[in-house]
């Protein structure tokens, strides 16, 4: 154990006493989460996606300008759905919901694998794979069979003539979904638990900021050390899948 600036740091092994049951937890989740997992993020070596920025295919510029490549990009990051499962990670957070009374799950995260690892409540600040939004109506479809997947476009059940369907996804530029449930969430809790981000982009920032505001002891799960750690009170490195199962059994003790 060993302090950073204001937070402490642990390193496995570690016991941390922490009595969860019958507080507001918060947990947010990011990339981290889902890399453990095997998700790719499609950048190569040189960082791009088939000589594109990531940055300059995720907006509605690009999608206005170019929708085939757009297409084509988010096509392939949901046909990589059916190649993934959830890890242990997910199972853990799982676990903390079906045992907590007042837990909010809020995640960055666009693949629905803590659905799938038995999370029931799922916030996506940015949207979701499995689902497509009518352009003209902004109705969502969960449209993930084998026809859905290829490379034509996706058209809406919900228009008289059907319209065409972008991603569900928030788009550099666009705002991040549902932020008024989770600031309020954010603004009462006990414990504000970022897992796989290193919690200093916005908006996550901004929300351990806020948890901190209203006195929460603030908790990092994380691969690596965030360029300032002392936004949070303790910080545990490693791989999430292999630290958070043990800590998750610490938090629910007694
Ligand atoms: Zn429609």
């Amino acid at each position: 154990m060993t302090g950073i600036q204001n937070c402490i740091v642990f390193e496995p092994p570690f016991v941390v006493t922490h009595i969860m049951r019958g507080k507001n937890v918060v947990v947010l989740t990011g990339a981290g989460v889902s890399a453990e997992s095997g998700v790719k993020t499609f950048r190569d070596n040189d960082g791009l996606w088939e000589n594109h920025r990531i940055e300059d295919v995720a907006t509605p510029q690009a999608w206005q300008a170019d929708p085939k490549l757009v297409w084509k990009f988010y096509q392939a990051r949901r046909r990589q759905m059916n190649e993934v499962e959830p890890n242990s990670a997910h199972v853990a957070i799982a676990k903390l919901e079906s045992e907590l009374d007042n837990f909010t799950l809020v995640t960055q995260n666009v693949d629905d694998l803590h659905e799938r690892g038995g999370s029931s409540l799922v916030i996506h600040m940015h949207g979701r794979l499995q689902t497509l939004r009518c352009e003209k109506t902004e109705q969502t479809e969960h449209r993930m069979a084998d026809d859905d997947l290829n490379d034509d476009y996706a058209y809406c059940n919900c228009c008289v003539n059907a319209h065409r369907m972008r991603p569900d996804i928030v788009w550099f530029g666009e705002m991040p979904m549902e932020m008024e449930e989770i600031y309020e969430s954010v603004e009462s809790c006990d414990f504000f638990i970022v897992v796989g981000s290193s919690g200093h982009v916005y908006p996550a920032a901004g929300m351990v900021n806020v948890a901190k505001s209203v006195g929460a002891h603030t908790i990092l799960v994380n691969y690596e050390m965030p360029i300032n750690g002392s936004d949070f009170d303790e910080i545990h490195l490693g791989k999430a899948g292999e630290i958070l199962p043990k800590l998750v059994e610490d938090w629910l003790m007694r």
